[in-house]
Formats: structure tokens, C-alpha cells, sequence
């Protein structure tokens, strides 16, 4: 009897699904983010989570699930339920996991629907306010003559601070210490507390900081120097010639979500990144929101492949992975 009444209901997958958007969402959505609360990738998600949920008349709820440069949130991610009430924002960690890590275990590209690109980040390089250094050549005079005690912190492989350090070192031939954290949110405490010397992070987080002088700027991994922050120069215009890492963000959800309802959480997400108090705050921070056709699953499929092919090859001629 159950099963005849099943059948009826939902004679055919479609007629599940049509039926299951049609009722979402029910209950909160979460949103997950790979790192630490506080920090730049976080911030992002608390901006968007609130108009996401006005539009979808359902709190959009954050959790923070931390470790491995990201990968721990994208493999709960992967392995969730497909029906609209987990979904995922990550920044371009999801293209240079796979030649980072040798066992990953989660697909980027087969084990998550793609809801549309969210936003493109700068970096900075700053360092602890103290530091006795004030411009790039004195910081990497000092990170030279100190090399075995100035310590460089990230929020691990996969990070986009672990890759940013990591082509600074190699730009100025240096091996300086590393001391990951679960998110560069707590990395920039210990910054400001002294605990460690040097940080690259995203504007989202270092602007206020620079602004108010809590911490040191030495330069900006743009090749143009950024609005908000017009008198600091950019690392290529300081020698290091091509230093650039633009950080693009995106939102997934696991793979087998409904069509209607990526459709729902693409029109939130939409809505949220056009909130006039959003846009605002993201040109205040110097970041940049993705054209229209880029917001969109075919927009973020489309980019994630081609990132995909463009740091596997420069991540495995720098031979640097990890299991
Ligand atoms: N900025 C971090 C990173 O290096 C992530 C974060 O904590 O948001 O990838």
C-alpha cells in the first residue's frame, strides 16, 4: 500500500523534484564555509547569508568546518544530502586542491552542482605592525637576515594565503617557517598579538586593519593599485614582477541537488550580491562582483575547469603536494 501511494505521488523522478522545489525551502539552509570563523572567506558567507535568506524566506544559517586548506568543508560538502539545505562557498582552493593534494576526497568536478561565481578578491602581504621594516625591500632585507626566526603564517594547503606565501618565498629565494592555521581569521589574531611575523590575505579582512594601523602593508598582489587602498604600492610595481593572485570565489552545492532548487539559491545569491549595503561594503574592501553570465552554474563550471588546467601545471613543476 505505501509503495502504491509513493508511486502515485512521485510516479517519476521529475515529478519528485517539481514537487520538492516547489515546497523549498522548509526549513534553514546551511551554508558552509572550509575555514575559521572571522577570517576573509567567512566574512563573505555573514554578508550573503542574510539577504539570501530574506529572499528565501528561510535563514541561511553559516558553519565553519575547518582543516586542510579547505578540504575538510568541501568533503562534508561532497558527501551531504542533495536537496538545497547544505550548500558550500569556496574560493579558488577548489582548482588547486587537486595538484596539491595527492588523495582528495571529494571530486571537484563531479561531485558538486555549481550554483554561480560570487566574487573576485585581492590580497595584500602584511606583517605584524611592529615588524622593523617599512617597505618591501627592508621586510625581505630583515626576512633575510632573520630567515630562520620570521614565520609566515597561512590557513594551510589549499589556502590561497598557503599559495600567495609560497610564490613569495620563491619571488624573493627564500625558505622562511610556516605555521598553518584553520583559517587566516586566526592567523590574523596571532598577527596582531606578535605570535607571527608575516601574512598575504585577502582585502576582505586586511582592509580595516591597514586602515586603522593594527597591522603593516608591504604591498598588493594586484598588478593595479587597488581603490581602497590607493597609496599602497603593487608587489610587481616593487620588483617582483608579475606577483598577481586575484582571489575568485564560488557557490556549490552536492551533486544531485535539484535543478529548481540551484535555480532558487542562484536567484538569492543574486539578490544578495546586488544589496545595495553589499556592494557598497565589497568596494570598501576592493573586491569585485562577477559579472552576470559569471554568477551563473555554467559561468562557475566554466572558470573552475579553466583554473583547474591553469595551477595544475604550475603547482606540479613547483612540486609542492601533500597526501
Ligand atoms: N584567507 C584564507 C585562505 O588563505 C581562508 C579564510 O580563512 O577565509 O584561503
Amino acid at each position: 500500500m505505501k509503495t502504491t501511494i509513493r508511486l502515485t505521488l512521485c510516479a517519476v523522478a521529475l515529478a519528485c523534484t517539481a514537487a520538492h522545489a516547489q515546497n523549498f525551502p522548509t526549513r534553514p539552509i546551511t551554508l558552509v564555509v572550509p575555514f575559521a570563523a572571522g577570517g576573509p572567506t567567512d566574512v563573505v558567507a555573514r554578508m550573503m547569508a542574510i539577504p539570501m535568506g530574506k529572499s528565501l524566506g528561510q535563514s541561511v544559517v553559516v558553519e565553519n568546518v575547518n582543516g586542510a586548506g579547505g578540504t575538510v568543508g568541501a568533503t562534508k560538502v561532497a558527501r551531504a544530502a542533495p536537496n538545497g539545505y547544505t550548500i558550500f562557498l569556496h574560493h579558488m582552493g577548489m582548482s588547486t586542491s587537486p595538484a596539491l593534494y595527492k588523495k582528495l576526497s571529494f571530486d571537484p568536478l563531479t561531485d558538486f552542482e555549481y550554483i554561480g561565481q560570487v566574487l573576485d578578491v585581492p590580497m595584500t602581504l602584511i606583517a605584524r605592525k611592529d615588524i622593523p621594516a617599512n617597505n618591501l625591500q627592508e621586510l625581505i632585507a630583515y626576512i633575510k637576515a632573520n630567515e630562520k626566526k620570521v614565520s609566515l603564517a597561512d590557513a594551510g594547503l589549499g589556502a590561497v594565503s598557503n599559495l600567495c606565501g609560497l610564490m613569495f618565498k620563491s619571488a624573493i629565494g627564500v625558505n622562511i617557517n610556516t605555521i598553518p592555521y584553520k583559517g587566516t581569521g586566526p592567523a590574523m589574531n596571532d598577527l596582531l598579538g606578535g605570535q607571527v611575523d608575516v601574512l598575504c590575505d585577502q582585502t576582505t579582512q586586511t582592509v580595516p586593519m591597514i586602515k586603522d594601523g593594527r597591522v603593516k602593508v608591504f604591498g598588493v598582489t594586484t598588478l593595479k593599485r587597488l581603490a581602497a587602498l590607493p597609496n599602497v604600492p603593487t608587489l610587481d610595481e616593487q620588483g617582483l614582477k608579475g606577483f598577481e593572485v586575484k582571489v575568485w570565489h564560488g557557490m556549490y552545492a552536492p551533486k544531485g541537488t535539484p535543478a529548481p532548487v540551484l535555480t532558487q539559491i542562484n536567484t538569492a545569491m543574486r539578490a544578495a550580491m546586488a544589496e545595495p549595503s553589499i556592494v557598497q561594503r565589497l568596494g570598501e574592501l576592493s573586491s569585485e562582483i562577477p559579472t552576470v553570465d559569471k554568477m551563473t552554474p555554467k559561468g562557475l563550471e566554466d572558470h573552475l575547469k579553466a583554473e583547474i588546467n591553469k595551477w595544475g601545471p604550475v603547482i606540479r613543476k613547483a612540486g609542492v603536494s601533500a597526501d
